[in-house]
């Protein structure tokens, strides 16, 4: 069964409170969502495999590690994955990026694609799913069943805030793919919203509604 790691580094969580709160202004929020992305990413990427390799520094030669192979690429389900993707790419700038545009069927809550663009060289990358919300865990099973239709080297799924019901479907489709999330709530609501969790996060980040 995947993993389920909770991040729950004080910095983390003293910026998902202030993001959380109703009366955040998009500007702030956007601001927090990038910084909470930082100190994700930063936890997500704690164990890739590093390699030695020859360099000079300006006094002696050494071997140093790097990280090994093709390394990352981030796949930003749309759009309010684009709010973690950005703070992810301050930290790994020379990532790869995709993106996966999902919206849910208002009735059903079942997640349907309508974009789909990831690198060629997919197969040789290490692979971070990221989006804000994992509710029913729909939109986050469709993205790993279309990225692992294309062939990857490893998958995770980063979020900020999950819902039970979400990662416990989500485990169920994808048991082989670790879960990171800043926190786990309490719930899902009748229109498939975390409780409490922050709101509708395309909205807040792109100040639509
Ligand atoms: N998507 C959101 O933006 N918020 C939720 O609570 C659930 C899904």
């Amino acid at each position: 069964m995947s993993t389920v790691t909770v991040i729950d580094h004080p910095l983390i969580q003293h910026k998902l409170t202030l993001m959380r709160r109703a009366e955040t202004p998009t500007g702030e929020f956007r601001r927090l969502l990038r910084e909470i992305s930082l100190l994700l990413a930063y936890e997500v990427t704690r164990d890739l495999p590093v390699e030695m390799v020859d360099i000079e520094t300006p006094i002696a030669p050494m071997r140093a590690p790097a990280l090994a192979g093709k390394k990352l690429c981030f796949v930003s389900v749309l759009r309010a994955g684009n709010g973690i993707l950005e703070g992810m790419l301050d930290l790994v700038p020379s990532a790869r990026v995709g993106h996966i545009g999902l919206y849910r069927n208002p009735q059903t809550l079942e997640a349907i694609e309508y974009y789909f663009k990831v690198p060629d060289d997919l197969p040789e990358r290490d692979v971070i799913v990221v989006d804000p919300m994992l509710a029913t865990g729909n939109s986050a099973s469709a993205a790993m069943r279309r990225l692992k239709a294309r062939g990857t080297r490893s998958l995770r799924h980063v979020s900020l805030v999950a819902a039970p019901e979400g990662i416990t479907a989500f485990r169920a489709a994808h048991p082989d793919v670790p879960i990171f999330t800043a926190a786990i709530d309490q719930k899902l609501n009748e229109h498939g919203y975390i409780v409490p969790g922050l709101g509708d996060a395309g909205d807040r980040l792109f100040g639509t509604r």
